[in-house]
């Protein structure tokens, strides 16, 4: 199967979040049918991660990951590009990975295995299954594919998830001084974040944050009683200074409940290759066992999780020469 096909085969067969058995099997058939030795590794009830190796203890290994973000959109191409969902993000990728891994073996390396999960577009739950597998100890170079317009990413800033919860008492809203209004708290404490710089850090640079989500009060009539606000902060500093941060801003108008982390990652240096330090988070943060962690692959963040989200041909084809020069280089 040619490099454009397959990745028109793979985005052919949905795959958000929580749904990714059908293109695991498709990937452990077509893998299979060409001699590579395939596990499905189960995460969750119809979840499986992907993994693929041609000798026993792979050094070099080539990863992302198979879901996507809602909504599922079908494959559409022209002479220059292929549209739809998966296309940059991550489907493309898993098509110029098999075809360089192919390449190689056709030159006779076969030291290489293929990693993909479930989960990443949430909380990577695939990755944190993968990291417990045995061949992560064998693993020396894991080559994580996500959108990084082919440029090789030497560093990633993390993701922190957490809300912010306020707490009032419920009134006749008639009586206002009967109660306390939970969301009047929260603006507050909002209005304080957004005029807070957070601390941040030279190699990754700023931290971003994003108030994502509102929620909060029960009827117009009512005094709002509760309130909360889901933030996800782009991080690029230990968890530590951005948590106490935070805490003194809320102080006791309300509480922080931290939902998830992932920290900021420095990756390999390879001479060669164009650099720079990408803003999102990958499956990499949680994948420590599987040696020194590269990340490269071919579109645009920016076009990714869109509903015009596409890759270039020209990029695919590209990706499949940086990936066949860089593992040959790490081997
Ligand atoms: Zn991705």
């Amino acid at each position: 199967m040619k490099l454009f096909e397959l990745t028109r085969n793979l985005m052919a067969i949905p795959s958000v979040s929580g749904d990714e058995e059908a293109v695991g099997f498709f990937l452990r058939d077509h893998l299979e049918s060409r001699g590579w030795t395939v596990e499905l590794q189960a995460v969750a009830p119809g979840q499986n991660n992907v993994i693929a190796h041609l000798n026993e203890t792979p050094r070099v290994w080539l990863s992302t990951h198979m879901d996507t973000v809602p909504p599922f959109i079908a494959p559409t191409e022209d002479d220059e590009r292929i549209y739809g969902r998966g296309s940059c993000d991550a489907k493309g990728i898993i098509a110029a990975q098999i075809t360089a891994a192919e390449h190689l073996r056709s030159e006779g390396i076969e030291d290489i295995g293929l990693l993909y999960t479930v989960e990443e577009e949430r909380a990577s739950t695939g990755a944190k299954i993968a990291n417990g597998h045995p061949l992560a100890a064998k693993c020396e170079y894991l080559i994580n594919g996500e959108p990084t317009d082919n440029d090789l990413a030497i560093g990633s800033k993390g993701a922190f998830r957490a809300k912010i919860k306020t707490k009032g008492k419920a009134a006749h809203s008639a009586y206002p001084e009967e109660g306390e209004s939970a969301i009047e708290k929260l603006l507050d404490i909002l209005e304080d974040l957004r005029h807070t710089k957070l601390p941040s850090d030279e190699f990754f640079g700023e931290t971003t944050v994003n108030l994502a989500t509102l929620d909060g009060g029960i009827a117009l009539n009512v005094i709002p009683p509760m309130a909360e606000c889901g933030i996800l902060i782009r991080l690029t500093t230990a968890i530590e200074p951005i948590r106490d941060a935070l805490e003194t801003i809320i102080r006791d108008r309300g509480e922080l409940e931290i939902m998830s982390y992932s920290l900021p990652v420095k990756m390999l240096a390879v001479d060669g290759f164009k650099q720079k330090v990408v803003r999102f988070t990958t499956d990499i943060p949680h994948l420590p066992n599987w040696g020194q962690p590269l990340l490269l692959g071919p579109g645009s963040i920016l076009a990714a999780h869109t509903k015009d989200e596409f890759v270039l041909k020209a990029d695919l084809e590209e990706a499949v020469r940086l990936y066949v020069g860089l593992v040959k280089q790490l081997i």
